[in-house]
This record gives structure tokens, sequence and C-alpha cells, in this order.
């Protein structure tokens, strides 16, 4: 009996660890992030309901090209809590990419977010790559109208593999995604990480890390 008490424990407690991997249920209808607020939570603290308005549930600007004029060819255009404040606790958000002929969105990851992504316009080479050891890369050419799915945390990109612009939508499953360019992180970090370190995990001389911490 008492061994029996002690699995259901095990198994209520276990599950109640898995819940906590993800952002609890809204326990009201919204909450408006505050962004005046000086309170300090696990994200934004809500607006009054009482003085919450309809443009605090609205953003406009999606169907505007971003420029993509840089290195990369590409540029995001992210509507998360940061610009559309009723995403708060809501744990949803949604991007325009835009892409340069060729353009690339460089290999990254969400620490908080699964993404689905649909092609608007033109065509995209896409893929994730699976966690250690395997590291499987998972890829595929999409075409306008294909939808695509990135799990949490994994390593993914895009590619235009085309002459002319592409664009798509994506929706991720936060409100605050949060992006690691792994380029950036790695070789962007300040101050650098030593490039002794960088030489031995990626198994080049350190002049190949010094170039690259000068680009990032
Ligand atoms: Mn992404």
């Amino acid at each position: 009996m008492a061994m029996n008490i002690l699995l259901i424990s095990a198994i209520a407690l276990s599950f109640t660890f898995l819940a906590l991997a993800f952002e609890p249920s809204p326990l009201q209808d919204f909450c408006v992030a505050d962004p005046t607020s000086s309170a300090r939570v696990n994200g934004q603290v809500c607006k009054n309901p009482a003085s919450v308005v309809a443009n605090d549930f609205s953003f406009s600007g999606l169907h505007m090209p971003g420029n993509t004029s840089n290195p990369n060819g590409s540029r995001v255009t992210a509507v998360t809590v940061a610009q559309l404040a009723g995403l708060n606790t809501l744990g949803i958000s949604m991007v325009r990419i835009d892409y340069a002929a060729w353009g690339i969105n460089p290999p990254h990851t969400h620490p908080r977010a699964t993404e689905i992504l649909t092609v608007i316009e033109g065509s995209l080479e896409v893929g994730f790559v699976t966690s250690n050891p395997d590291n499987s890369l998972i890829t595929k050419t999409l075409q306008k109208g294909d939808v695509f799915v990135f799990p949490i945390g994994l390593v993914h990109f895009q590619r235009n593999v085309g002459t002319k612009n592409a664009v798509a939508i994506a929706a991720l499953s936060s409100q605050n995604p949060g992006v690691i360019t792994i380029a950036n992180a790695v070789f962007g970090s300040k101050p650098d990480i030593s490039s002794d370190i960088l030489a031995k995990a990626f198994q080049v001389d350190k002049t190949v890390v010094d170039q690259l911490q000068t680009k990032f």
C-alpha cells in the first residue's frame, strides 16, 4: 500500500515537472503587457484590464517588405510581446521573413518556441539538425504554400533558392521565443570566448577563429 502511494506520488511529481517545462496556461482572458511597470516577474506585468484598448491586441505593417541589404540577405520582422503587448502570457507570436535572391536566414535556435513556417512568395530550402549524438540534417525545398515545422530548441535555417525575392510567415509557440544565432553567439560574444577554446572546439587554427571573431 505504502509502495503504491509512493509510486503514485512519483508519477504525479514527474507530470508536474513536465508541465513546468512550458508556460502555464493563462488564468485570465488576457494580460496585456505593461512595459512601464517596475515590477519584475517571469515575463511582463499585466496592464489594468479597465484601460485595455483594441490596439493592445493589434499590430500593423506585416505587408511591408523588410530591408534585406545585409550580409545574410534576409530580414526578420518580429511581432512578439515587445511589438504587440496583448500577446503577453498567450504563448504565441509571429514573424515575417524577407529574403533577397539566394539570401539566408542563418542557423539559429529559439530557446522557448517551436516554429511553423509557410512560404508566401518564392521557394526556400529549409532544414534543422537533430540533437547529439545523431545530428541528423532534416531538410526540404519548399514552394509557395508549403508549410514546415522547426521543433523547439533545434538549430534551423532557410535559404532562398531563387533569383527573385522570397517571403515567409512563421508562427512561434511563445510570446517571447528568443533567438540565438549560432555564428553570433559563438564568434560574436562580448567579450570574446577565448580563441584557444574555439580553436579546439572547431578543430581549426587559432588564426581562423581570430578571423571569424573580427567578422561578428
Ligand atoms: Mn527560426
